[in-house]
């Protein structure tokens, strides 16, 4: 593939560029930030908002809505705790730590290329002489909270650091209220846990964050072909949505890379502008859950056709929100010169965009014109998100609304009033077609089908 050559990230963007323009722009805000903040989580703005709820739609419609072997589900944070005993959290869900003698931070093993050294922030830990790092030991990255009105051992239960054991949990009632049989998945978006090490990098690790996941349960004899199907479809997937070819690759774990329930895995990796990294995971889990689930509840968990009984091996596509919105933010960011003057856009694909239109009176204190853009306004709200902006010069406000990444302006100016005609501006070409009033909603609903 040609994009496995590729180093670096084609474009303008940086995260520092992306952070600073989601937080100018209402994107991102550091979280509880009056205080300092909270290490590794951000809170959402408008436009972060409706952005994240573009992306979840878009999951929806693709694992969902389009198909008729996908149901929804949507489970409990907190789960017995018994689950994360049987899945294996308990005991495995950790990430090796190193700790410096020197200046006393911790770091990941794995990612020290990642890190920056306490006292020599141009190095990377293990790398300036004082640095007296200790072996790797484990450390357990779920969120211990206490059930009930006890503070004992016996009320410790854990935000869950994944959706997928919801998942798997509930497959009997799945199977027996909906009318299911393999292959077929269960769906379901939700915010899952985990108190990461590794700072840093905006959004691309969180503490808490929404996952995606899809549990696709199938005949073990094809599980093979349909983990080959997932990664196929889920990198079509971004491509569709806009991201770049040459920003995606398909890597396969190596065998000691597993983690212990996988029997393969591929990640669906992004050149983020901090180097290539893992946007989604792909992995044939097999049958561990559902028999680890059965093992340790006494419920069993197979599949009980007319003529046969077995327990299902699960394909699973898993992936975060904020992961995603980042791809689609670095990628979509760009900076150019537009009449001698500087312009930031982020071209995101209209499906995406937090706002699809604006409305704007070429000059806001003209009666005339507001009193047609207004009702225009109003009526394309009602199918898509749109804003009706009358303030500021018109330059500034195109500006503005290609910082946000809308797709299309509709100006309303003298013309209009003569004869009924608005310009539509494409955030892109920069391109002004000439339209009917009328036509705007309807050909705007054409171009975002
Ligand atoms: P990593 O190796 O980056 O820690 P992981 O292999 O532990 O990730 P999975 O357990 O496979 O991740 O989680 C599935 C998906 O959830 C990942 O592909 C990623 O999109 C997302 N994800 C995992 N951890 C985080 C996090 N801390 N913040 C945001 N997204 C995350």
């Amino acid at each position: 593939m040609a994009s496995e050559q590729l180093e670096q990230f084609e474009g303008a963007a940086t995260i520092e560029k992306v952070a600073s323009l989601c937080r100018r722009r209402g994107f991102v805000f550091p979280t509880s930030d009056i205080y300092g903040g909270l290490g590794s989580s951000f809170d959402f703005g408008h436009y972060g908002v409706l952005l994240n709820d573009n992306v979840k739609a878009e999951w929806r419609r693709s694992m969902i809505q389009e198909r008729d072997d996908v149901v929804a589900l949507d489970s409990a944070i907190i789960l017995n705790p018994q689950v994360w005993v049987a899945s294996g959290h308990v005991d495995t869900f950790s990430d090796p730590l190193v700790d410096c003698r020197t200046c006393k931070l911790r770091f990941r093993a794995d990612q020290l290329e990642l890190a920056s050294c306490g006292k020599r922030p141009s190095k990377h830990p293990g790398e300036y002489s004082e640095c007296d790092l200790t072996e790797p030991r484990a450390f357990n990255l779920m969120f211990e909270t206490h059930v009930g009105a006890l503070r004992d051992d016996a009320s410790i239960a854990y935000l869950r650091p994944e959706t997928a054991q919801g998942i798997f949990v509930n497959f009997k009632n799945v199977t027996s209220s909906m009318r299911v049989k393999p292959p077929f998945g269960i769906a379901q978006i939700g915010k899952s846990f985990r108190n990461e090490i590794t700072p840093g990098n905006f959004l691309f690790r969180m503490r808490e964050f929404e996952q995606m996941e899809m549990e696709f349960f199938v005949p073990p004899a094809d599980a093979e072909e349909w983990h080959r199907y997932w990664i196929e479809r889920r990198h079509s997937w971004h491509l569709d949505l806009g991201l770049r070819a040459t920003h995606l690759r398909i890597r396969a774990h190596e065998t000691e890379e597993l983690s212990h329930y996988s029997r393969a895995t591929s990640d669906i990796e992004y050149l983020y502008p901090i180097g290539w990294q893992e946007l989604e995971g792909v992995a044939n889990r097999g049958d561990y859950d559902l028999r680890q689930h059965t093992e340790a509840s006494g419920t069993t968990l197979e599949w009980i056709g007319h003529e046969e009984r077995y327990v299902p091996y699960v394909i699973e596509p898993a992936i975060s929100v904020v992961r995603s919105t980042l791809a689609f933010l670095c990628d979509a960011y760009d900076e150019e010169v537009v009449a001698e003057r500087p312009r930031t856009v982020l071209r995101l694909h209209p499906r995406l965009a937090p706002v699809k239109v604006a409305v704007l009176p070429l000059i806001g204190k003209d009666a005339a014109m507001t009193e047609k853009a207004r009702p225009l306004y109003e009526e394309l709200r009602k199918t898509m998100s749109a804003e009706y902006d009358d303030a500021a010069a018109i330059g500034k406000r195109y500006r503005r609304q290609d910082e946000i990444g809308t797709p299309w302006a509709v100006t309303i100016d003298e013309q209009t009033i003569a004869d009924g005609t608005v310009t539509l501006r494409d955030r892109d070409t920069l391109a002004q077609e000439r339209i009917a009033i009328d036509s705007v909603r309807q050909l705007l609903v054409d171009r975002l089908d």
